[in-house]
């Protein structure tokens, strides 16, 4: 077995208990399934989300909906596709009317991320706004003056950058957003 199966494997494993969750593990308001995230097992990059929207909710599978294809595009220009990367959220289950998940949520889905990304072992972390880097570090964070500066997290180079949706609301952003994932890519060779 090569070092994907073996950690799809594993991811399979994680995630099987949560198959038939709308929310209960999470002690969050019932969505429609858990959305994990999908990509390759052994993906050098991992991007991290906040929570899945409504077409993620729908579908059950993350960054599908306008941020998802803005995603899949920035990935593509920096030269890479979507099915070699691992993408995820640091909350698996849809708030309630988008809105932005409570700390509490957060820190009920941080354990999961964390077993996610001891699995797959990425070389880099793309956190995708404000949401997915205070959970993994833990502390409230400033975008703006963090975003695109690589810091290390548990020996693994994060890099910060805007949330996708942020992106369609701020088109002025879109270069440093660029910037941010080439620069993810390049770290990851
Ligand atoms: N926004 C996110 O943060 N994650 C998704 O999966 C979709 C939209």
């Amino acid at each position: 077995m090569n070092s994907a199966q073996y950690k799809k494997e594993l991811l399979d494993k994680l995630y099987k208990p949560y198959k038939s969750c709308n929310g209960c593990h999470f002690n969050m308001p019932p969505a429609t399934q858990v959305v994990m995230g999908e990509g390759n097992p052994n993906a050098a990059v991992l991007f991290i989300g906040e929570a899945p929207g409504r077409d993620e909710d729908l579908q059950g599978r993350p960054f599908v909906g306008r941020s998802g294809k803005l995603l899949d595009k920035v990935i593509q220009i920096a030269g890479n596709n979507r099915m070699d990367v691992y993408i995820t959220n640091v909350v698996k289950i849809r708030p309630p009317n988008n809105r932005k998940p409570l700390p509490q949520e957060i820190a009920i889905g941080k354990p999961l991320l964390l077993k996610q990304i001891k699995i797959i072992r990425p070389r880099v972390i793309c956190t995708l706004g404000s949401s997915a880097l205070e959970g993994l570090l833990g502390e409230p964070v400033k975008m703006t003056l963090m975003r695109g500066k690589v810091i290390t997290w548990n020996g693994i180079s994060l890099i910060p950058t805007y949330h996708p949706a942020y992106i369609l609301r701020n088109p002025k952003e879109l270069s440093a957003f660029v910037d941010d994932i080439s620069e993810a890519f390049r770290l990851s060779a």
